[in-house]
């Protein structure tokens, strides 16, 4: 399941799983889950999730044509993207220095000014590792660990990181995820409390 980093009053960054299908960004980055029916009435950033195909979900960040959203600090000239991982999302208003974005006031004698706080979202497509009957995708249909077939609806773990998601078995007979501490193929932890591989933090 797909992630929004997001940071708290505290300047704490805090994950949100994105476990519905449509998820409104507010202006000051608050999140908010918006009900199937009233998604067409809504006006501002919204996230849609696209699909889900083999445990990976796929999301488009939605806004009005011509609005201050950004994505990595771009526009979207048409109002929608496919999200990637560690998407930057600005939603926030103008500030000093993107002045071009700005309504132009005349400033009168003590009047109060503040500037815009922007604030900045990261879309994290990092899963943690789940067990889940394996989908029976057709070009992996071998565990990456013991090479034997895997079956459709056999459980198994997908490898959550992004570059891998090799499957491997894991049952009570064939644990061939937990095997050992890394995995198979690209030395992501196994262990089913790991933590998140990539934060905010990093930047
Ligand atoms: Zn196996
Ligand atoms: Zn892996």
């Amino acid at each position: 399941m797909s992630l929004l980093w997001v940071k708290n009053k505290d300047g704490a960054w805090v994950d949100h799983a994105l476990d519905n299908d449509f998820v409104a960004i507010g202006p000051d980055a608050t999140i908010s889950l918006v009900a199937p029916d009233a998604r067409g009435s809504h006006t501002g950033t919204l996230l849609v999730r696209s699909g889900d195909t083999h445990g990976l979900d796929r999301w488009l960040l939605i806004c009005r044509p011509g609005s201050r959203t950004r994505v990595n600090g771009v526009r979207l000239p048409i109002g929608v993207r496919v999200l990637v991982d560690r998407d930057a999302i600005d939603v926030g208003d103008c500030d000093a220095i993107d002045v071009g974005d700005c309504d132009a006031v005349a400033l009168g004698d003590r009047d109060a000014t503040a500037l815009g706080n922007r604030q900045v979202l990261f879309f994290s497509s990092e899963q943690l590792a789940q067990v889940l009957p394996f989908p029976g995708k057709d070009d992996h249909t071998s565990c990456i660990r013991c090479k034997l077939p895997l079956e459709s609806g056999t459980p198994a773990v997908r490898c959550p990181a992004p570059e891998c998601g090799f499957w491997h078995h894991q049952s009570d007979d064939q644990s061939c995820w937990t095997y050992t501490a890394a995995c198979a193929s690209c030395g992501h932890p196994t262990a089913f409390d790991a933590d998140f591989q990539w934060s905010p933090w990093e930047l």
